[in-house]
């Protein structure tokens, strides 16, 4: 797999291409997300193959979305001779993951496009039934809202959305001199780990999102206010949240509890 960047489309921002270049990098990520032979990979982004190369040595089952047309024939040609590998031209938001393995969740992997990561972590929420467990690397503002705990500053709509579902473990840094070309800001890759079960009591996703949207609607105002359209201070305090709280000081759990009350 030998380099051919002479041939090779330029980075394309819109698709926030920052290509890994860093050797010893890469392979620290490779190590952090150990593929098993019995596991199904899922690449997002493969770009021009710096993670991909060195999963395809580790012979597992790979699959590989792309967006860019232009470095898909590339990725073709590049792993011809690994049947294991598969590669899809497609938008990562439109695909729906039971197609491309029905009977066995998928790990999730990637250095992530930074500017629809926080999209992205919500349409794969959706998908969660299809998917084992997850490792990305985000730009690190991202990576530590999901990691924050309740009241920290970082804490938000995002961490209490992805939280219900996922431990995410930061596991460490990378600089911008690491990526072709170097991005603005610093990145860090994240492990997510299912819990056993979503936290709190089972509600649909649907109802959790619009209420977690609508609390974080006005971040520095009370619960009680800024939701005094949806529910009473009594309900808020029966599923044991001050009605005084802010939004960012309250856990998934608790917001769970409250979309019982009001479904219920
Ligand atoms: N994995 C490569 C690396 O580490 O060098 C590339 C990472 S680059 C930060 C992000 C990659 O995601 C690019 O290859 C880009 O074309 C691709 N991408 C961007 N948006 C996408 C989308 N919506 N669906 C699938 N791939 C996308």
């Amino acid at each position: 797999m030998a380099s051919e960047s002479s041939t090779l489309p330029r980075p394309r921002k819109r698709f926030g291409q920052h290509f890994l270049h860093d050797a010893a990098m890469i392979r620290r990520i490779v190590e952090a997300i150990d593929a098993q032979m019995d596991e199904v990979l899922c690449e997002i982004g493969p770009g021009q193959g710096a993670l991909t190369d060195r999963l395809v040595e580790t012979g597992t089952t790979l699959h590989l979305v792309e967006i860019d047309r232009d470095l898909v024939p590339v990725l073709r040609q590049r792993y011809a001779q690994h049947p294991q590998v598969t590669v899809h031209e497609r938008d990562v938001l439109s695909v729906n993951l039971g197609e491309l393995s029905s009977d066995q969740p998928l790990v999730m992997v990637g250095n992530l496009p930074y500017n629809i990561s926080s999209v992205l972590l919500i349409h794969l929420l959706a998908q969660r039934d299809h998917i084992s467990r997850m490792l990305f690397m985000l730009q690190k503002e991202v990576a530590q809202r999901l990691v924050a705990s309740p009241g920290a500053s970082q804490y938000g709509r995002l961490s209490v959305m992805v939280g219900r579902v996922y431990h995410s473990r930061l596991l460490f840094d990378v600089g911008p001199g690491a990526f072709t070309p170097p991005p603005k800001v610093q990145s860090s890759v994240v492990a997510l780990q299912p819990h056993p079960e979503p936290l709190g009591p089972p509600v649909s996703d649907a109802a959790f999102e619009t209420l977690v949207r609508q609390a974080f609607s006005q971040r520095r105002k009370t619960l009680r206010n800024t939701l005094k359209e949806t529910c009473s201070e009594a309900l808020i305090k029966q599923a044991g949240i001050d009605p005084t709280a802010r939004p960012q000081t309250v856990a998934p759990e608790a917001y769970a509890r409250l979309v019982t009350r009001l479904t219920g």
